[in-house]
């Protein structure tokens, strides 16, 4: 499939996503939202199933929660994001520390999974960005699941996602 991407909005919750590819859904149904402006959290699904036991190829989830910004520390925060996959079997990769998101400083960990569903054995990746928007006070976390021998297929689209994501207005 041709690669294009569409606009996400969500304005009540100030958040945009300006680049997905469409190779995740736009249809609603296929969209889980839940909170408001202060926490929440979005799904988006692969259009993509190749395997009906795993179910859509990959997934980008991204959540929001407000913070203190005194309360903050993004070295912290993302090792205890390491932690916590570690503990469904989430094997980090690689770690790039000191990336920019707009103007908020991020950090973007890959890593991978084994896991049986119904049986069957699974082999996973995951992208996951972590930041902190001084502006609004929020730290988003973006994670994104894909089944392993996809993965070069959808990574540049994760990745445009993470950085299309506008957090705060301008
Ligand atoms: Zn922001």
């Amino acid at each position: 499939m041709l690669q294009k991407n569409w606009k996400y909005l969500n304005i009540e919750n100030q958040i945009v996503i300006n680049k997905i590819s469409n190779i995740y859904s736009s249809d609603k149904k296929f969209i889980k939202k839940e909170g408001n402006l202060d926490e929440g959290r979005i799904e988006f699904k692969s259009v993509q199933i190749s395997d009906d036991v795993w179910g859509a190829d990959s997934d980008i989830t991204i959540e929001w929660k407000k913070l203190e910004a005194s309360h903050f520390h993004l070295g912290k925060i993302v090792n205890e994001s390491i932690q916590n996959y570690a503990l469904i079997n989430v094997t980090t990769s690689k770690i790039e520390k000191s990336l920019w998101h707009l103007s908020h400083e991020m950090t973007i960990w890959y890593g991978n999974r084994q896991q049986m569903n119904r049986r069957r054995y699974f082999v996973s990746k995951v992208i996951h960005a972590t930041f902190f928007c001084e502006l609004t006070q929020r730290l988003f976390h973006i994670h994104a699941n894909c089944l392993a021998n996809a993965f070069d297929y959808y990574k540049e689209a994760i990745l445009n996602f993470i950085n299309s994501i506008q957090c705060h207005a301008n």
